[in-house]
């Protein structure tokens, strides 16, 4: 294999201050670095973190970063959809006035939920304020580069470098989170930076496959797959960092890979004890429809138990407060196989595929329900705050 970096394609070209803008199908990367200088006088600096916009495809992590050599991270994966008529590439200042390329769909619920990961890990973060603007300079380089596209935005933090000062893999408490999940921002004058800022942080904008929307059309294939554990497995043992949003999913992989071998599209992972849990990359939804004293008929819709070691979705959440709002009955749990047989329709629910059908679970066919699919998804795109049903939420 060769060591030589991969040069960047003919088609891209740096704009007129110089900054990389990807070709067609090219993605993005901006790293959110310590910025030691005084506030305001570097790229997105004033919070004390520099934003620095690069080609993704060449080196920028180092050997050691234990993000690589131990999945020792957390991401975030979350969904841009290009401002109608919006100026294209409009830089991150211009957010306010609402001038941006695009919007991107339940920011603060990510945002919070690489927080509460990142206090899991005990992995500190910058503020929150600098993830927004280094998405928004992300998607301001995207598009200028691919104007009106949709994207996908990836935040990645790693523990960093193994042996940096402050980057061992046991350091404890360098986390600048609070015991709430919320991105602790500090209200002082100057450069705003988290004690010790040891990892390594960036932000991926990409675009979105095309097999994303294939299978939400299609509908999915999927396995029940056993994950090993049991349902009690996450409140006995934190230390799994079940729930959490880490970069150890090389099994959440091989599951999908085992799922294709075969003739799978996804998976449903299922305790010992015998409860649903989530997709690999998904959360499990289920609804049923409930006959009304009046004749009608209402909807109620069911995810698995969050306690059982299920990371919160933030599509769930949102779905849920859009439903709570049209009145269907919300539960959670706990689900067993057999409930999902005798749904009236599963979903699988994610933040870029959206609503996926479940059209065949362990070989066997499941209804169908193309109103309530098409309802599901009008909900997600509604992108209400999900409150008590989303991931900091109660439910
Ligand atoms: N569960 C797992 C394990 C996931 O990895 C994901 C997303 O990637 C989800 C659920 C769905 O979460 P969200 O709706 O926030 O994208």
């Amino acid at each position: 294999m060769s060591a030589t970096p991969a040069s960047p394609a003919s088609s891209d070209s740096p704009d007129s201050s110089g900054a990389f803008v990807p070709g067609p199908g090219g993605s993005v990367v901006v790293f959110l670095e310590p910025d030691a200088g005084p506030a305001g006088t570097a790229a997105g600096s004033g919070s004390g973190v520099r934003l620095r916009v690069a080609d993704p495809r060449l080196p920028a992590l180092l050997v050691t970063d234990q993000g690589a050599t131990r999945g020792d991270g957390v991401f975030e994966t979350m969904s841009a959809v290009a401002s109608a008529g919006g100026p294209a590439g409009v830089v991150h200042g211009a957010a306010a006035e609402g001038l941006t390329s695009h919007r991107v769909r339940k920011e603060a619920s990510h945002l919070a939920r690489l927080a509460s990961s990142a206090e899991a890990l005990e992995i500190p973060l910058p503020p929150t304020d600098a993830w927004r603007r280094a998405a928004a300079a992300g998607l301001a380089a995207f598009a200028r580069g691919m104007p009106g596209a949709d994207a996908v935005v990836k935040l990645v933090a790693t523990r960093g470098p193994e042996g940096a000062p402050g980057g061992g893999h046991y350091v404890r408490g360098a986390a600048d989170v609070g015991s709430d999940g919320e991105l602790a921002e500090t209200t002082a004058p100057g450069p705003q930076v988290p004690a010790q800022l040891t990892g390594t942080y960036w932000v991926l904008v990409s675009p979105v496959s095309e097999g994303m929307a294939a299978a939400r059309e299609r509908g999915l294939k999927v396995l029940l797959l056993d994950r090993g554990f049991d349902s009690g497995a996450s409140e006995r043992a934190p230390w799994l960092l079940m729930g959490t949003k880490s970069l150890s999913y090389a099994v959440n992989m091989a599951a999908l890979r085992f799922a294709s071998s075969q003739g799978a599209d996804d998976v449903i992972f299922t305790s010992s004890d015998g409860k649903v849990l989530e997709g690999p990359t998904s959360t499990v939804l289920m609804a049923r429809r409930v006959p009304q004293a009046d004749g009608t008929h209402g909807v109620e819709l069911v995810t698995p138990l969050r306690s059982s070691g299920i990371l919160a979705g933030t599509s769930q959440g949102t779905i849920f407060a859009a439903a709570a709002q049209a009145g269907w009955a919300l539960g959670y749990g706990p689900l067993e196989p057999a409930d999902l047989f005798d749904a009236d329709a599963v979903w699988l629910v994610s933040s870029v595929r959206l609503v996926a059908p479940v059209t065949h679970l362990d070989g066997e066919e499941l209804p169908q329900d193309a109103d309530l699919t098409e309802q599901l998804n009008a909900f997600l795109a509604e992108d209400l705050a999900p409150g008590d049903h989303g991931p900091n939420g109660a439910g």
